[in-house]
């Protein structure tokens, strides 16, 4: 199948390495000439503009920074470009709003289209374990799922155009939060005495645990291994955990959603971004909620 890719940056590199891999025809297309010529040593065809990426292709995805490149990308050189055959899918995480208005400007011109968000980082990315969370019509996810399938673990369809992004920052402001709550505990039990190891065996397998405990421990040399391990560098980055919450904020505001916690954890990654941390991993955070050296 020729399959076109639009942006390969961190996640979108290893995606459309997987898609090669897989025996696909994989025109690249980013805007940065490092992303360019990471693709066309992974085998990809590379071009210099999105409207010749997606000239005949039978399928166009997308992995970009935000709801304003989305738009503009979809909206000046994909729809009317591309094929209307083309299947579309945009996996980049972007909000609700966005991805609906573009979604229904696909339609309006004869294509179909899905929005994929993922769970799962860089190293999911390349290993092809991604998890997709998918919105659209459910023939248009038919088309969509075989190729998410070689880019992931699980590709789910969530329901209606722009539900995969709902299912996305819900799931990540449960993360953001769960995070923030299990560094707070983790705090408080060294400052009670506890030994923190200990503590992570009884937590781990009581109720106080979370996906952000028993996978992803914010504190070094407890639990499996994780970011904290190596000095919070790599894993999730707190800026894109914060991107996520603003994401949720918009979201729970017009939808008319009490979400304290969530706002709580988007003011606390705020201020953690804000003092420079923000190309850290996000349970990097533990470090400054409280004194104690890690
Ligand atoms: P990235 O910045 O590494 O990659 C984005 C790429 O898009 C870059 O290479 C950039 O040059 C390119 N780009 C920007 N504008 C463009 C345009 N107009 N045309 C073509 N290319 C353009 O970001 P990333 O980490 O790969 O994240 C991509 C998306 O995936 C984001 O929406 C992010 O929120 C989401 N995401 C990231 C992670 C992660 O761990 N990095 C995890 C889950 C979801």
């Amino acid at each position: 199948m020729k399959i076109a890719f639009i942006g390969l940056g961190n996640m979108g590199g290893g995606m459309a390495a997987n898609l090669v891999k897989a025996g696909h025809e994989v025109r690249a297309f980013d805007l940065a000439a490092e992303a360019l010529a990471r693709a066309q040593d992974s085998g990809c065809a590379v071009f210099t503009s999105v409207r010749e990426a997606v000239q005949g292709a039978e399928a166009v995805v997308s992995m970009l920074p935000n709801g304003a490149i989305v738009e503009q990308v979809y909206t000046a050189d994909v729809i009317g470009h591309a094929p209307t055959t083309a299947l579309l899918i945009d996996c980049s995480t972007i909000d609700v709003a966005t991805a609906r208005r573009v979604e229904e400007a696909a339609r309006g011109a004869g294509y179909a289209m899905v929005d994929a968000p993922v769970s799962g980082g860089i190293a999911a990315a390349n290993a092809g374990t991604l998890t997709f969370m998918a919105g659209g019509e459910a023939a248009d996810f038919a088309r969509a799922e075989p190729i998410l399938a070689l880019m992931g673990k699980a590709v789910i369809h969530a329901g209606a155009s722009g539900a995969g992004q709902a299912a996305k920052i819900c799931n990540n402001m449960i993360l953001g939060a769960t995070m923030i709550a299990t560094c707070e505990a983790f705090n408080l039990a060294e400052k009670l005495g506890l030994d923190l190891q200990t503590f992570f065996d009884i937590s781990s397998k009581a109720s106080g645990q979370s996906w952000s405990m028993t996978a992803y421990c914010p504190v070094p040399g407890v639990g499996p291994q994780s970011p904290a391990d190596g000095g919070y560098q790599g894993g999730f980055a707190a800026a894109l955990m914060l991107k996520d919450l603003k994401l949720a904020m918009e979201a729970a505001a017009s939808a008319g959603a009490k979400v304290p916690m969530g706002a709580r954890a988007e003011e606390l990654y705020e201020a953690y971004v804000g003092a420079g941390s923000g190309g850290t991993d996000f349970s990097g955070i533990i470090r400054s909620l409280d004194d104690l050296a890690r």
